[in-house]
């Protein structure tokens, strides 16, 4: 398995164990039981081999979790996740590496943002997701649309947005929360909405949703200009998570990439298109100043 694979589903299970005990610090649940049981909801097609791995768990820990006699699963079975390190891990019969290796300090910093927990007023319904499923290779940029919502608190934004997907308002079903991973405020703060673990909704249809990080900024930028803080945010965004995840420039995307619509409006496309087509994906941020259009 690659380092970077490695790296990955080892961030995944300990995001998974963070949300899971609902605690920020890794530090501070060392010491303690194992965190409580997350669900996953089976989709078609689905192995419980590649379940597992998504999770970072065995499959001999969802086997025995869920009193399975077989291995094969069918779409919409639920299936418990043992979170955390179970204490069979330890016993000779379940030694797989990925579990058993020590958490790696490379896995990507989760300081830079709003974290979902600080502002979600709802739980993710994780029954409702799917795992994002391997390590992410594009980056899709939106606008929320709405003229008014540059002038809403992001929180009270964030919220009514949750509460709409989670409703499944305008939707096929309800959401198992906001379907974008990331969304920048006009002020330039940078809020987790559907945490990367799982698969974002924003692009489209599934197929496009894979693998996909979906970043909202906050307004609509077919009528307004991008505010300086706002787009600075964006850009920094861009820079970490295209580190982070080796995600190349040249596979970021506004919305109209994907499918025919305004969205991330005329104003925010050429920012976008110039990170994607700026050549080197290590320069500062202040080396764009050249290539992106003019700011008022
Ligand atoms: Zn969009």
């Amino acid at each position: 398995m690659p380092t970077t694979m490695r790296h990955f589903l080892l961030s995944l299970a300990l995001l998974a164990a963070l949300l899971a005990s609902g605690c920020r610090s890794a530090s501070r649940d060392s010491g303690r039981p194992a965190p409580p049981p997350v669900e996953h909801a089976v989709v078609a097609g689905e192995t419980i081999s590649q379940v597992a791995e998504a999770y970072g768990v065995t499959v001999a820990a969802i086997v025995k979790a869920n009193g399975l006699r077989s291995r094969s699963l069918h779409a919409g079975q639920h299936l418990v996740i043992p979170g955390g390190h179970p204490p069979e891990l330890a016993a000779p019969a379940a030694p797989e590496p990925v579990v058993a290796a020590p958490v790696q300090p490379a896995a990507p910093a989760t300081d830079w943002y709003v974290p979902r927990t600080a502002w979600a007023q709802r739980a993710i319904i994780l029954t409702r997701t799917k795992p994002m499923g391997g390590v992410p290779t594009r980056i899709t940029v939106h606008h929320s649309g709405d003229v008014g919502d540059a002038a809403m608190s992001p929180r009270r934004w964030l919220n009514e947005v949750d509460d709409q997907h989670m409703r499944g308002v305008g939707k096929a079903e309800p959401w198992a929360c906001i379907g974008y991973h990331f969304i920048i405020s006009a002020d330039g703060q940078v809020f987790e909405g559907r945490p990367l673990p799982y698969q974002g909704a924003h692009a489209g249809w599934d197929e496009v949703n894979r693998l996909n990080i979906g970043i909202c900024m906050v307004g609509n930028f077919d009528v307004s200009q991008v505010p300086g803080a706002q787009r600075e945010a964006l850009l920094t965004v861009l820079d970490r998570l295209c580190e982070d995840y080796h995600i190349a420039r040249s596979q970021v995307f506004g919305h109209n990439h994907f499918k025919s619509t305004d969205c991330p409006g005329r104003h925010l496309v050429p920012v976008i298109e110039a990170y994607a087509h700026h050549a080197s994906a290590a320069s500062p941020n202040h080396a764009l100043a050249t290539v992106l259009p003019a700011q008022p």
